[in-house]
């Protein structure tokens, strides 16, 4: 499978190349040449298969004209070992969820694949490849689990001391092995800039290949289509079908976008924004325009430039008229907690702030004839601070995440003086 890139459609380079590299040289997007199609005969048995299975199939018509089959096999039954329940509850109503991975969110989805698949192309590689992320929360837990003990790789993550909760802090830096955590003394774009700074650098290059695990990396978009193959599997036969996408980047609606392209059913893709509404207001007006970032409680979404929202304009450009397949609203925090409550009354379960963005613009949205399946994009007991201060209820925080509270943080703290990291980078 060969890529082009957003800005330059005759460039045209291998897979691997654009996974390796994450983003084109001029900072445009990789892109698929174009989206291969399962057969009507795998759609029509999809129940009948597992999600393993599933996951297979369609990983390997991107990646089985390089890598060989029973390689993809062990990243798949590797990558994918929990579960991804779906639950009904209304004639037309489904949620399925996602936060069964072990950082509880469905990025790990995406972070635990690019892993398993940059591991097996750093073996034709004479250097190790260095994976540099700046986080201010979530990404940087996703990738340091979805990274931790992969062979020839290392991981160097920057967060800002005193910038991230306690709970995200331990999940970057308790991890030891090929994970290091670097604490720097500034803020969150203090770490960008250096990031951006060693990526540069030609002693760091000497020594490592450096790669990208961000959410731009077609690597983390195409696994995770595959949740859509698996919740389609819950709808009933020949009725209409559409999948309500918590958004922020983009990334996990453009995956819904490769599913349906790739020939499963979908009707509707409905995009559900919180107050960062650059996407809602683009699908309203044709008209797109970044904007700011304002803080939300739906937080993983709080994003006013999607980094996605490039392939979704390159995509259906010219060929496809996009309103007819993908809707998008806004919620504002208010509705946000109402839409929490209310699924909290009627059907007994605590929705997360994002998933409850999803069920708001499901109320907005919901016609009789369709059904609606919101992607419950982490678990609500991330978010406890929210219901203790606007339910007063206590949510129970699984054993797993409790454990990370208990180990030990290890971190490397620096200024935010370029040489200190550089230093630092050359002895891990
Ligand atoms: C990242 C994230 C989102 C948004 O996904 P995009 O692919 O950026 O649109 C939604 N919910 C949670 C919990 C997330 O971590």
């Amino acid at each position: 499978m060969d890529c082009y890139s957003t800005k330059n459609k005759h460039l045209r380079i291998p897979l691997k190349e654009a996974i390796l590299q994450g983003i084109a040289p001029d900072g445009s997007l990789y892109m698929p040449v174009e989206i291969p199609r399962l057969s009507a005969d795998f759609i029509n048995t999809i129940k009948d298969k597992s999600f393993n299975e599933i996951a297979l199939s369609v990983i390997s018509l991107y990646f089985g004209d390089h890598i060989p089959l029973q390689v993809l096999e062990d990243i798949v039954n590797d990558a994918y070992n929990f579960p991804i329940p779906v639950k009904k509850f209304d004639r037309n109503l489904y949620v399925c969820e996602l936060f069964h991975g072990p950082t509880f969110a469905f990025k790990d989805f995406g972070a635990r694949f690019l892993s398993r698949i940059l591991s097996y192309y750093q073996l034709e590689e004479d250097k190790d490849i260095l994976i540099l992320v700046a986080t201010s929360g979530d990404t940087g837990g996703a990738v340091a689990s979805g990274f931790y003990g992969a062979k020839g790789i290392k991981v160097g993550i920057l967060y800002p001391s005193d910038g991230v909760s306690p709970l995200q802090e331990k999940q970057l830096t308790t991890w030891g092995g090929n994970i290091s955590a670097f604490e720097i003394e500034g803020t969150f774009d203090d770490c960008q800039k250096l990031v951006k700074t060693a990526l540069i650098d030609d002693d760091l290059r000497l020594k490592f290949k450096f790669s990208s695990a961000n959410s731009i990396n077609l690597a983390r978009l195409i696994p995770q289509s595959l949740y859509y193959f698996e919740a389609y599997k819950s709808f009933p036969a020949k009725e209409q079908n559409a999948f309500i996408v918590p958004s922020g980047n983009l990334g996990n609606l453009f995956a819904g976008i490769l599913a349906k392209h790739m020939g499963l059913d979908i009707h509707k893709l409905i995009a559900a924004c919180n107050a960062n509404d650059s996407f809602p207001v683009f699908i309203k007006t044709g008209k797109f325009e970044a904007r700011r970032s304002v803080r939300t409680l739906s937080n993983a979404m709080d994003v006013g430039n999607p980094s996605n929202f490039e392939r979704i304009d390159d995509f259906y450009g010219s060929t496809w008229n996009l309103v007819e397949h993908v809707k998008s609203y806004s919620v504002s925090d208010e509705q946000t907690l109402l839409a929490i409550h209310e699924f909290l009354t009627k059907y007994d379960y605590l929705l997360d702030p994002h998933g409850a963005v999803g069920y708001s613009a499901y109320l907005k949205e919901s016609s009789e004839n369709t059904n609606y399946c919101i992607m419950e994009t982490a678990h609500p007991a991330k978010f406890d601070y929210i219901y203790l201060e606007h339910f007063k209820r206590q949510v129970e925080i699984p054993l797993p995440l409790y454990e990370f509270l208990e180990k030990k943080k290890v971190s490397i703290k620096l200024s935010t003086e370029y040489n200190q990291l550089k230093d630092a980078l050359l002895s891990i």
